[in-house]
C-alpha cells in the first residue's frame, strides 16, 4: 500500500520535499467496515489551504499523516451490510492506494457507474461549487454580463456554461490562447480572455461593452484588479477562490487598494459574498438530477485531465497551483 504524506509545510509554492511517498502494510477491515482500492484521485486547489496550519474552515492536514482528497474507489472487501465487493463508491481517501471506511460519508455508485470519475467534477463537488455559487449569490438574469476565471477549469468551466444557459453574455478569462480557444468554441463562451496578455485589462474591458454584472470570484490578483472599474451598479460577487494567492506568503507589495475597493462596494452597492460548498449541503439534492441532465443532453461539456500513478500527485498538484492543468484533474491511482 502506497501513500503520500505531507512531509513538511510548504513556505511559498509547495516543493517536492513537502511531500513524501511511504509504503505500509495493507489494513484488514474490522467488522462494520470495508477495505477501499483508489481508482480516481481528485486534486483541488483547497489541498493548498489543508498543507498550512494558518486559520481556516478546515483543520490542516498534520505532519507525516497522509494528504486529504476525495477518491472513486472501489470495495475490494466488506465486512458492512450496506456496500458489497465491487462497489463503486465516492470516498475521501486521501493520496493512497487503499484505505479503511467505516462507511461514514461514503456514496454508494452501485456496481457499474457510467462515468465514475465524474463524481470528483462536473456532478460532484466542483460541479456543486460552481451551481451553488453562481445561481444562489451570483443571481444572473438573462441580458447580463458574467465574468469567470479559471474559466476552463472544473468550477469556471461550469459557471460559465450555466450562465450561457441563464441567457448570460459569458466572458471567461483563461491562461494562454488554447484554453481561451477551447472557452469560446466548445464552451460557447462570448469571449475568452488571456489573463497572460500584455494589454489584458484593455481585451477585458471591450468584450464586456455594457460593463460587468457579476463576477464570479476564483482567482483574485490582477484579474480582481481589472474586474473592479468595470462593475455595474447592483453587481455581484460570490468569492469562490483566490488561486493566484494560495501561494503568497504576506500582502502584496504596492499601495493598498482596501479603499478602493471598499469604495466601489459603497458607491456601486456591491454584493460580495464568500461562501464554502459545505454551507450548501442540504441542496445537493437540488443540484444533481439538474447537472446529470445538462451533461447528458452536452448543455455542459466537461473536460478531465487525467495523469497516470500515484507517484505523480505531487507534481500535478503544483503545477495547478500555477495553471498547468488544462480540465479537471485528476490522477489514475488504479486499475478499474
Ligand atoms: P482549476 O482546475 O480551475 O485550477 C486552478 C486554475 O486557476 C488554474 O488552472 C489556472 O487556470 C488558474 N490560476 C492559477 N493561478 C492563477 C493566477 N495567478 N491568475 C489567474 N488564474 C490563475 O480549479 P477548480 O475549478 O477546482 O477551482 C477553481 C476555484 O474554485 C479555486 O479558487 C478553488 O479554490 C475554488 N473552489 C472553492 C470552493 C468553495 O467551496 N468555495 C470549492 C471548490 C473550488 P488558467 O491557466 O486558466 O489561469
Amino acid at each position: 500500500n502506497r501513500r503520500i504524506v505531507l512531509a513538511s509545510r510548504p513556505e511559498g509554492a509547495p516543493t517536492d520535499e513537502n511531500f513524501r511517498l511511504e509504503e505500509t502494510e495493507l489494513p484488514q477491515p474490522g467488522e462494520g467496515e470495508v477495505l477501499l482500492r483508489t481508482v480516481y484521485l481528485s486534486l483541488d486547489p483547497y489541498m493548498r489551504g489543508r498543507m498550512s496550519d494558518a486559520p481556516s474552515y478546515a483543520e490542516p492536514v498534520q505532519l507525516d499523516e497522509v494528504m486529504v482528497g476525495g477518491t472513486v474507489s472501489r470495495v475490494v472487501k466488506s465486512c458492512h451490510a450496506d456496500f458489497a465487493e465491487g462497489d463503486w463508491v465516492l470516498a475521501y481517501s486521501g493520496w493512497q492506494d487503499y484505505a479503511l471506511s467505516d462507511g461514514t460519508g461514503l456514496t454508494n455508485l452501485g456496481a457499474n457507474p457510467e462515468h465514475p470519475s465524474y463524481t470528483l467534477g462536473v456532478l460532484g463537488m466542483p460541479g456543486f461549487t460552481a451551481y451553488m455559487g453562481l445561481l444562489d449569490i451570483g443571481q444572473p438574469k438573462a441580458g447580463e454580463t458574467l465574468v469567470v476565471a479559471a474559466a476552463t477549469g472544473p468550477v469556471g468551466a461550469t459557471v460559465g456554461q450555466i450562465g450561457k444557459i441563464k441567457g448570460c453574455r459569458v466572458v471567461g478569462v483563461a491562461g494562454g490562447p488554447d484554453k481561451c480557444r477551447y472557452g469560446v468554441e466548445e464552451l460557447g463562451f462570448d469571449a475568452c480572455i488571456d489573463h497572460y496578455a500584455d494589454d489584458f485589462d484593455e481585451q477585458l474591458a471591450a468584450a464586456c461593452p455594457d460593463g460587468i454584472d457579476v463576477y464570479y470570484e476564483n482567482v483574485g490578483g490582477k484579474v480582481l484588479d481589472a474586474v473592479l472599474p468595470l462593475l455595474n451598479t447592483f453587481a455581484r460577487i460570490p468569492v469562490c477562490g483566490l488561486v493566484s494567492q494560495y501561494n503568497a506568503e504576506s500582502l502584496p507589495e504596492g499601495p493598498d487598494r482596501m479603499g478602493l475597493l471598499m469604495g466601489q462596494a459603497l458607491v456601486k452597492r456591491l454584493k460580495i459574498q464568500g461562501f464554502i460548498i459545505f454551507d450548501y449541503q442540504d441542496r445537493f439534492g437540488e443540484f444533481f438530477p439538474q447537472m446529470s441532465e445538462w451533461v447528458a443532453s452536452g448543455k455542459v461539456k466537461y473536460r478531465e485531465e487525467i495523469v497516470d500513478g500515484l507517484e505523480q500527485a505531487p507534481q500535478a498538484f503544483m503545477g495547478m497551483l500555477e495553471g498547468k492543468n488544462f480540465g479537471k484533474l485528476v490522477v489514475r491511482v488504479g486499475d478499474d
